[in-house]
């Protein structure tokens, strides 16, 4: 191994988690799956093939470079719907393509219609609108606008979608945003309708809100999170359990990181261990080094506080994460040799470290951690 770790991710973890999803979904509703931020941490190019071995058919990505990753790793032709970023010089690409996406803005509706004019495509456009999130979304006012466009220009555009996206569908504290947000979303869609615009599909759910608001599925789900087989944080996770009367963790993690011991050291009674005095060895310790810093995705704050698992025993990181390598605490391991296999996330033995339990001891969330993974760590798919 030339990297100085690895991941795996599983293919039967990703079919579990997809039926757990296609039996949570209404009847007729098309998945998505969002591979943003490379497929969160997972590999847009060995997670893209793999979902489409699994059935997948439709991909949400957030900007044009990743729908080309997306496209350039594709099996059959899937549908690739960008939900963010789209410059106007890539437009004409987008459209000749076939690659569908959000519009939230009238500079980006007008430039789309000249475009897909003079390259003589339709081009598939999501209008997403401003339902309360108050990120991207045409607003209220823009609406008549936008109505007159897509009516002007029926050959050029085809009406794909109409959508949102909620603010925080994870958390009850969020209860009457996202009520409000579904009742603009429901009024808009009725002045679409009513003025003869009937987009081919409505779409607003991501994970959060296809579990906990069942109705927000519509026609398509855009799920990221739940495939990889987390839940959007500990609350959902909660309201899940609890209103299934279940106790065990429903879906499978994919991903699993390994590295390997380094090297070995004992430090002496009253010694300092690493950068600083952030760690001081009360007795005599083994210290096995880790070649994993920050540069690779282990956060920074997981200094003195995060845990490996190696030889079937959780460890614990003394000192300060470097930004290659960090050293942990084998004293009480036996005979923890150089070359030794480290699990970063995932399972050894009767143990298993979470992505979850990162998320106790520092402030990041699993989406952060993940989507922070080093997108040049081999990733290897395993049964
Ligand atoms: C990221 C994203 C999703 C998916 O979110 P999950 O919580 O991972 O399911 C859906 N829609 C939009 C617009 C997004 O940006």
């Amino acid at each position: 191994m030339l990297w100085t770790s690895e991941i795996e991710i599983s293919k039967s973890a990703l079919e579990h988690n997809f039926q757990f999803i296609k039996n949570r979904l209404g009847k007729n509703v098309q998945f998505s799956s969002v591979v943003k931020g490379n497929a969160y941490g997972h590999g847009i190019e060995v997670f893209v093939p793999l979902a489409e071995n699994c059935g997948v058919n439709h991909f949400s990505v957030f900007s044009a470079d990743e729908a080309l990753r997306v496209q350039k790793s594709t099996l059959t032709n899937p549908t690739i719907l960008i939900m963010g970023m789209l410059d106007n010089n890539q437009l004409e690409w987008a459209i000749k393509n076939g690659i569908e996406f959000f519009v939230f803005e009238l500079d980006r509706l007008k430039q789309t219609v000249f475009t897909a004019k003079r390259v003589g495509i339709p081009a598939k456009v999501h209008i997403e609108v401003e339902t309360g999130m108050n990120r991207t979304g045409f607003s209220k006012k823009e609406i008549p606008e936008v109505m007159n466009l897509l009516k002007q220009n029926m050959g050029n555009l085809e009406f794909k979608g109409l959508c949102t996206h909620f603010a925080g569908a994870e958390s009850i504290a969020n209860f009457h945003r996202i009520k409000s947000q579904k009742g603009v979303y429901r009024r808009v869609q009725n002045r679409f309708i009513n003025n003869g615009l009937t987009p081919q599909i409505c779409h607003t759910a991501c994970s959060a809100a296809m579990l906990r608001y069942p109705k927000t599925q519509m026609d398509l789900v855009r799920v990221g999170i739940l495939q990889y087989g987390f839940f959007p944080n500990r609350e959902a996770l909660i309201y899940y359990l609890a209103k299934q009367k279940e106790l065990e963790f429903p879906l499978e993690r994919l991903i699993s990181w390994k590295s390997k011991v380094m090297s070995m050291k004992v430090v002496k009674a009253g010694e300092f261990v690493g950068y600083g005095t952030s760690f001081l060895a009360n007795t005599e310790m083994k210290i096995a080094t880790i070649p994993i810093g920050y540069s690779h995705g282990f956060s920074r704050s997981l200094s003195n506080r995060g845990r490996v698992l190696i030889r079937g025993f959780r460890v614990s990181v003394v000192g300060n994460v470097n930004m290659n390598m960090m050293c942990v605490d084998v004293t009480n391991v036996g005979n923890v040799e150089k070359g030794d296999e480290v699990v970063l996330i995932g399972r050894q033995g009767d143990l298993e470290i979470s992505v979850a339990s990162f998320s106790e001891n520092s402030t990041q969330l699993n989406y952060e951690l993940l989507t922070r993974l080093p997108g040049d760590i081999p990733r290897k798919i395993v049964s």
